[in-house]
This record gives C-alpha cells, structure tokens and sequence, in this order.
C-alpha cells in the first residue's frame, strides 16, 4: 500500500532540504505517493499568491504533509503563508519533541521534551488597537485608570473550548507515545481569568487521566528557570500561544538549536486527527539557497515523525537511529555541528542525508 502525503518544498533552501528529507523517508522502503505542490515567494508571479489554492486542496484530500521552510518577506505585503496555512487548515496544536542526540554540541544530555503549543488564539489573535483609536480609547477609559492614557492595547482571549482541546490533545499525544507526564505552564497567578481559566481546564482532563498520567502546573518564569537547571525532570509540557512560542525555541535550545529540531502543526479534531503538516522549527535561511550546505536533520527529523503518524513506527525507529548514528559519529555531518563553523570536513546536505541512509 501506498500512503499520499503532500510535499511542499518551500522556497530558500526548503527544496533542497525537502528532497533530501524525501530520499531518506524513501529509502526505509515504505511507499509514498507524494502529490507536490508549490507555495512561497517563488510562486508569487506564476500563481499571483504564495499560497494557490491547489495547495489546501491538496492536503485537505491526503491529511498530511511534509513542508519546507518558506520566507516571509518583509514590506512587501503579502501574509505569511505559515500563518495563513496554519489558520485556513485550523492547525490548533503546534508540537515540538526537543530530544537530545549523543555528539549534538549542547550544555544538555538529559533532554527528552515534548513542547504542546495552543496555535489559534492568546495575544496572537491579531485583536490589537493602536495609540489614539477609538477602540483604545474606548478601553482606556474602561479600565478606570489601569492603563496609561497614550497605550497601545494588544488583546488576550483564551477560550473554554481551545483550552480543552490542547490540553487534551496532551495528554492524548503522552498516552499515544508511551509518556508519563503532562506539566500545564501559565501566569495564572497575575492572569486569573485567562491563564486561570486555562489551568482550570487542565485540571479537569487531567483528572480524567489520573493514575495513568501524571500532572502538574508551573507558573511560566519558574518554568523558564527550570528547564535551563534541570530539564530532565520535565516531559510533555502544554502552553498557551505565546508562553508556547517562546519555550519552544527555549527547549530548541537546549538540544542543539535550529539545525537538528523538529515540529508538527496538528489540525482538526481529537487525537491523530487530520490535517497535519510536519515542518522544521526553522525557516528558509535564503543566504545558503542552493548550496548544498545547511543541515537535513530537522527535516529528516520531521521525516521520523511523519512515519510514525502514518502507522510506520518500524521504519520511524530504523531511520532515527541512522540519523542519530551519523550524529554521534560526527564526521559525515554539516558546517553547524562541527566544532567550529569553518570546519574543512564539513559535508552538504545530501552527503550528511546519504550517511544517514547508508546506516538504514
Ligand atoms: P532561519 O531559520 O531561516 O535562519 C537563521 C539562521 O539559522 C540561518 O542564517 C542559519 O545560520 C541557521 N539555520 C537555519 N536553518 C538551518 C539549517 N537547516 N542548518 C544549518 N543552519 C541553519 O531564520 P530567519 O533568517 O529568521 O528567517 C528566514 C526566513 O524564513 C524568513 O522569511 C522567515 O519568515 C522564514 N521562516 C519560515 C518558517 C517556516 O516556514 N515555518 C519558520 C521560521 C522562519
């Protein structure tokens, strides 16, 4: 049987990344049907948008899909396509597993996370009124002097219904994957009603799993600190939007940054729920387009994960073992994981992608 899954290359070096990823998912020998689809700023003049319809149609008729990283430029008006992906697919859970690989340069060894992201609502809502609108005055004014007269006002909503919904796809993701614990992060202690509403919720569906998963709750500043002291300690950790945002790239951090970390924007309802897009935390870095030089581990990464949702957990397990053998070997790696970045014995994206399939 085949699986068809949509490819988006991307633009910048998405499409080098992206095919590189691709023959490593091929060469653990289960069949794709890839159905590619092109968006980005390469596309702009031939579609006259970055995002063609064919492109939505497409993933909404697989369910998934692998895509590269792609550029938002900035000044020249159009929406980022990520953004406009993630909100036409409803794509409300944003998972980043943030693993530590033996021969990653890293502060950290014991790193095995999994960060849970809420990606629809919070002070990512886009509800901003600015300096001197009726809209902000109108607040102001009801806020009986809180806020400063000449502020700018950014609103927060976090909803009964989202709130549910991620925290439930966490506990169900911990079950799914054979993991103990669920930590819900706010600052519900100055944010009573929102982030108080959201651990409210947790609790609720944490009651639900008791005795099979554990819970607890961390206010966000605490969190931060802890996860630089002893990350180990955590393991699937769930957040509101813009909490979410900024400890991902945290946990990132800790297992070696942009090159090596994976993700997945998860849409629909429930657990395994369709559409699902699984792309690189990083974006497009255009500066190395086209030479074969920027690392195929995140996208590989995604590779690994893409298996696994699609029934393949064998063929996940062979081909993140390569890649972490090629890791830990440290030779047949790109210019980020070396030791120094000019390193002469550096390799491109495809030698580093055939080491890792030479160990399938
Ligand atoms: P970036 O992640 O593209 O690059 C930042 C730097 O990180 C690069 O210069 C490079 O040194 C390093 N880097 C990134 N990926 C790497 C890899 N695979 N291997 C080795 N080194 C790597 O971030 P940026 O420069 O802020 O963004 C460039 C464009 O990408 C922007 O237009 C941005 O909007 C877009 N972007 C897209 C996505 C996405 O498609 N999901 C995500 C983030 C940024």
């Amino acid at each position: 049987m085949s699986y068809r899954v949509t490819l988006i290359p991307g633009d910048g070096t998405g499409p080098e990344l992206v095919a590189q990823a691709r023959r490593a998912i091929e060469a653990t020998g289960v069949s794709i049907a890839w159905e590619v689809v092109e968006a980005g700023a390469d596309v702009m003049d031939k579609y006259g948008t970055p995002l063609p319809d064919s492109v939505l149609e497409s993933i909404e008729r697989t369910g998934v899909a692998l895509k590269g990283p792609i550029t938002t430029p900035i000044g020249t008006g159009f929406r980022s396509v990520n953004v406009a992906l993630r909100q036409r697919l409803n794509l409300y859970a944003c998972v980043r597993p943030c693993k530590y690989y033996p021969g990653i340069r890293s502060h950290y060894t014991d790193v095995d996370l999994v960060v849970v992201r809420e990606n629809t609502e919070d002070l990512y809502a886009g509800v901003e009124f600015d300096l001197g609108s009726a809209q902000a005055r109108q607040i102001i004014e009801m806020s009986e002097g809180k806020i400063a007269a000449d502020s700018a006002i950014s609103i927060k909503p976090i909803s009964e219904t989202a709130s549910r919904r991620i925290v439930e796809f966490a506990f169900d993701y911990a079950v799914a994957n054979g993991r103990r614990k669920v930590t819900a992060v706010t600052k519900a202690n100055i944010m009573k009603f929102t982030d108080g509403l959201f651990f409210r919720v947790a609790r609720e569906v944490a009651a639900e799993h008791e005795g099979r998963i554990e819970y607890e709750e961390r206010l966000i500043d605490n969190m931060c600190m802890q996860l630089v002291q002893k990350p180990e300690l955590y393991d699937v950790l769930v957040l509101p939007n813009l909490y979410g945002d900024i400890v991902s790239d945290l946990a990132a951090g800790l297992v070696g940054g942009l090159g090596v970390a994976p993700g997945a924007n998860y849409g629909g309802t429930g657990f395994k729920p369709v559409p699902t897009v699984f792309e690189a935390i990083h974006g497009s870095a255009p500066k190395y387009k086209g030479m074969n030089k920027v690392n195929p581990t995140a996208l590989i990464l995604c590779g690994v994960m893409l298996l696994r949702h699609l029934g393949e957990p064998a063929a996940a397990e062979r081909l993140e073992a390569a890649t972490a053998a090629v890791i830990a070997e440290g030779k047949h790696v790109t210019y980020d994981m070396k030791p120094t970045r000019d390193d002469p014995t550096a390799v491109g994206t495809k030698e580093m992608t055939d080491a890792v399939i030479a160990r399938l």
